[in-house]
Formats: structure tokens, sequence, C-alpha cells
């Protein structure tokens, strides 16, 4: 089963779960079934020979298990290689499919703090003539259902809103959203990469019509996703990849087994640890502010309750940015955003919930997960208040 904590503290400390997870060695155990030649290695596709049949099944029980945890069908689930791809998928997959039957026009809402993965689709949509809206976030980074209603138009042609914000942990209401877009006739797509194992996701109450999720934020592989396609009523997507016409037309391209297995068994985790896991990385989450929270200037960036249990997000007042990062030598963490860490210029999504320049290159993103002990924490803590006296001394 899971690994439990080495009794020795291993630094640099991980404090950088939302940028990626370690893979849950009972996921790594049931991949490495799916690669050899004494395991199931064969194409899933392959109709005429057992092998093939084998493969077949464990995908589709792999399908199952992600359908599951999004109370779905399984024949709603199409795989793709990552969340980047759904979003992808989703979005210029919709778009195009409502401009075969509107040859002009075309509105897109979205907001501003979403994912790169949804914002340059949607950029580039925008380049082949869809209008745009991009709600702005309120200062602790939510959108409201009411911008949403507000934003529709008679020639909206979907709504992609996520539901927690990957730098700041930002929960939004995306059910209200839902039932708003349902009423109007209007496609849902919600980019849930950071969602799975820290909230319930349930398509039916929530009526999302399309979902993307990224095995690599809940303890499964790298280059593995999925995005979930509503059947009833029916979305309708293009497919971006043709050769084939694998995953019911939407997504060609051999299945890779091992993958897939993987990202089930991460999502049947997810659901078995949903009870209790979040409850857990809270407290350690919450026990990490409690230790440096007296800093001075330090100020929490984000939704001080409606927040994702691993996420901690904060300004550091009058240090510099960089310096402190250069600094905490023995902490894993993030500058607000892996994907903005290879440029210098400050995070999009701490400037749009209000942040000065300064305030957003003096912010950090620290977050918590599986494997988080108690005994990080604290290390952590003494570590981060001895960096920050100096640089303010
Ligand atoms: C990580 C992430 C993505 C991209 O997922 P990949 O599987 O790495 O392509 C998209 N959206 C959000 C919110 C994410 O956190």
């Amino acid at each position: 089963m899971t690994e439990r904590q080495p009794s020795a503290l291993q630094t640099p400390v991980y404090l950088d779960y939302a940028a990626t997870t370690p893979v849950d060695p009972a996921v790594a155990e049931a991949m490495a079934k799916h690669l050899t030649r004494g395991g199931v290695f064969a194409n899933p596709a392959s109709r005429s020979h057992l092998y093939g049949w084998q493969a077949e099944e464990a995908v589709e029980t792999a399908r199952g298990q992600v359908a599951t945890l999004l109370n779905a069908d399984p024949r709603e689930i199409v795989w793709t290689s990552g969340a980047t791809e759904a979003d992808n998928l989703a979005l210029k997959g919709a778009a195009q499919a409502w401009r075969e039957d509107n040859p002009t026009g075309g509105h897109i809402v979205t907001s501003a703090i979403e994912h790169k993965a949804v914002l340059d689709p949607v950029q580039w949509l925008e380049g082949q003539g869809f209008s745009v809206t991009r709600l702005a976030p309120d200062a602790s980074g939510q959108i409201q259902p009411e911008q949403v209603r507000a934003a529709l138009r008679p020639d909206t042609c979907l709504v992609s809103v996520m539901h927690i914000n990957n730098e700041l942990g930002t929960v939004s209401d995306v059910a209200a959203m839902g039932a708003i877009c349902r009423a109007q006739g209007v496609p849902f797509h919600v980019d849930a990469a950071q969602s799975a194992g820290k909230l319930a996701l349930d398509v039916a109450a929530q009526q999302i019509d399309l979902l993307s999720l990224s095995a690599h934020k809940m303890y499964g592989p790298k280059g593995i996703g999925a995005l979930y396609v509503r059947r009833d009523p029916s979305v309708r997507i293009a497919a971006q990849i043709h050769g084939g016409g694998h995953e019911r037309g939407m997504r060609s391209g051999t299945l890779p087994t091992h993958q897939c297995v993987g990202m089930g068994v991460a999502a049947a985790q997810a659901s078995a640890h949903l009870e209790t896991e979040p409850a857990r990385i809270t407290a350690l989450r919450d026990r990490l502010w409690g230790g440096i929270a007296d800093l001075p200037g330090i100020r929490l960036n984000g939704h001080a309750t409606e927040r994702a249990c691993g996420h901690l997000n904060m300004a550091f007042g009058d240090c510099d940015g960089e310096l402190l990062l250069l600094s905490l030598r023995e902490l894993a963490v993030s500058s607000g955003s892996a994907c903005n860490s290879a440029s210098l210029s400050p995070s999009y999504v701490l400037k749009a919930i209000g942040l000065s320049d300064a305030q957003a290159q003096a912010s950090l993103r620290v977050s918590l997960g599986r494997y988080t002990t108690e005994q990080e924490v604290d290390f952590a803590v003494e570590h981060i208040r001895s960096v920050v006296k100096k640089l303010l001394h």
C-alpha cells in the first residue's frame, strides 16, 4: 500500500504538490504489470487475440475507475495525454463543433485566472474569430456564478471556469455555474486538474458537461489525463487528433495501457481517501501557516476558507521574492506558479487579484500532499522563520 513516512527528514522538503505529485507506490506497481512481455503489454485495440483483449479489459477497468470518481458513465471518459490536451480538446472541440452549424460568431466565457492550458487555446480561438469574455476574479480569486450569468449571450457556445485555482487554491462554485449554463443550454467546461482527491466531483449534481483531469496531480503518472464528455444532454466536440478513430472518434492514438491503468488506480485511491486525506492535509497546512503568520509583513493570498486543502500562497511583505526563493534552500516550493517559474514576470493570477508587481514577486506557493508529515511542516516553519528574519535584517 502507500509508503509511510521515512523517519529521517529528506531535504529539500518537497512542498510543491500543486505542481506535481509523486506516483503512489500502488499505482507504480499496477503500471509495472502492464509493460513487459510477462504482463499485459498488448495493443488494447487488437481485436484478434487474447493479449489484446486483456489490454482492452485493463483500459476499460481504468476508465470505469475514472468515471466513478466523477459519477459519470465510462463511455463519457476520453483518454488524453494530460489536462493540457483535455482543455484543448474541450475548448477547440466545442468551438469547432459549434462553428459547423454557425459559420460566423461564437462567444466564449472564461476567467482571467485560468491555467495557460485554457487561456492559450481561448486566445487562439479569439484569433479564429470567436469573441471572448474573461471574467475578473474578486480579491480572493473566486469567480461568482452571477458573473457567468451576466456574461451569457445568445451566441455563447461555451463557458469554461476552473474548479480550484492552481496558484491560490481558491475554490469557485462550479455547481451554481453549472445550473446557470444548463438552464441556458450552454455547454459548461471545468478544469478540475487540481480537484481530484481534494473535493468531491460529481458531474451530475454539478451539471458539468466537459471536465478535464490530469493523473500527475493525483499521485498518478505524468503523460495521461482524461476529458469527461457528457452524453445526455449530449455535448458535441470535434476531434483535434485524427488517425484511427480511437476513443469514439474524439481522440485517435493507441492507448497507453500502463498509463491508463495508473490513472485508474490513482482515481480509485482519490475516491477512497476523500473522507480522510483532505482533513489531514488541511490540519498540516494550518499548522504551517500558524507557525509563520506572525512574521512581519506576511499575508495570505487567496481565500481564507474556500481553499483546497494543500494550498498556501503567501506574500512576504517587504522581502525580495527572488532572494527569498533562493534563500529557502531546504524547501522545494514554487514562486506563484511552476508554469511561470521560467520567466521572471509576476504571476498574472496574483496580479488579477490585485497584488502589485512587487507583492506578486514576493509571493510563494507552498503546497502539501499525501506524504507531507508533521516533522516536515515543523522543519519548514523553522526554516522560513530564520530565512525571513535574516532577509529583513
Ligand atoms: C497541472 C494543470 C494543468 C495541466 O495539466 P497537465 O496534465 O500537466 O497537462 C491544467 N490545469 C490546471 C488547473 C492544472 O493544475
